[in-house]
């Protein structure tokens, strides 16, 4: 398999190719083009198996192809901590780096004046942890009914650091017609429950 049999864009297969790879990892090979016809999934997969660049890819092609609605984000990915978080986002800027797409990192430990002030400029992507997320959301400073794509990754360290509650009222405030992709390392009960409560038929991918 090549990344140019994915369905990628030309911008991005050049973005691939400048990071220096060579050909998809397993995850990319199954993931990409299931993300790119806009299909739920649940991976599962461990962290260095390429997972990142699995959805970011796509995510990056789907936005440039679409349209915002006012400078509305149109898709957010949740991590578990501000260090996941910020690789997310250093991923995004390299993958995106021939696109204009703007993003926004909302983590704890930084202070909330540039994060707000970014958020009023408008943003196409938001790479959060819970916690600053629903923070913002409940000083008014977020409207989430533009995001149609949603990542929630690394779910199972989500459950460990208690954020489930978090992410299921998080998920109640985007569409509900949005496009869901799951990630985890290991599918105990609670994140089976989440994923059958919030995705539509979604793609299965293990590796
Ligand atoms: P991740 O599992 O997303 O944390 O990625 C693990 C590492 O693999 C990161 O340092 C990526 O830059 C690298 N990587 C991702 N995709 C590929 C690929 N197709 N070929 C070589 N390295 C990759």
């Amino acid at each position: 398999m090549i990344f140019a049999d994915l369905g990628l864009s030309d911008e991005l297969l050049a973005a691939v190719t400048d990071a220096g790879y060579t050909e998809p990892t397993p995850i990319q090979a199954a993931a990409i083009p299931s993300v790119l016809m806009m299909r739920d999934m649940i991976g599962i997969a461990q962290t260095g198996t390429g997972k990142t660049a699995s959805f970011v890819l796509p995510m990056i092609d789907i936005l440039a192809h679409g349209r915002s609605r006012a400078r509305m984000p149109r898709s957010l990915i949740l991590e578990p901590t501000r260090e996941l978080a910020a690789q997310v986002a250093e991923n995004f800027e390299k993958y995106g780096k021939n696109h204009k797409l703007s993003m926004a990192l909302l983590i704890g430990g930084v202070s909330m004046g540039d994060q707000i002030k970014a958020l009023e400029k408008g943003v196409d992507v938001l790479i959060a942890t819970p916690g600053r997320l629903m923070d913002l959301f409940g000083r008014g400073n977020i409207l989430l009914t533009g995001c149609s794509l949603l990542v929630i990754d690394e779910a199972d360290r989500m459950l460990d650091m208690g954020f489930i509650p978090d992410i299921e009222e998080i998920c109640t405030k985007l569409p509900a017609n949005r496009q869901t992709l799951l990630f985890s390392a290991t599918m105990p009960p609670p994140i089976k429950k989440l994923a059958d409560k919030f995705l539509n038929n979604p793609k299965r991918i293990e590796v």
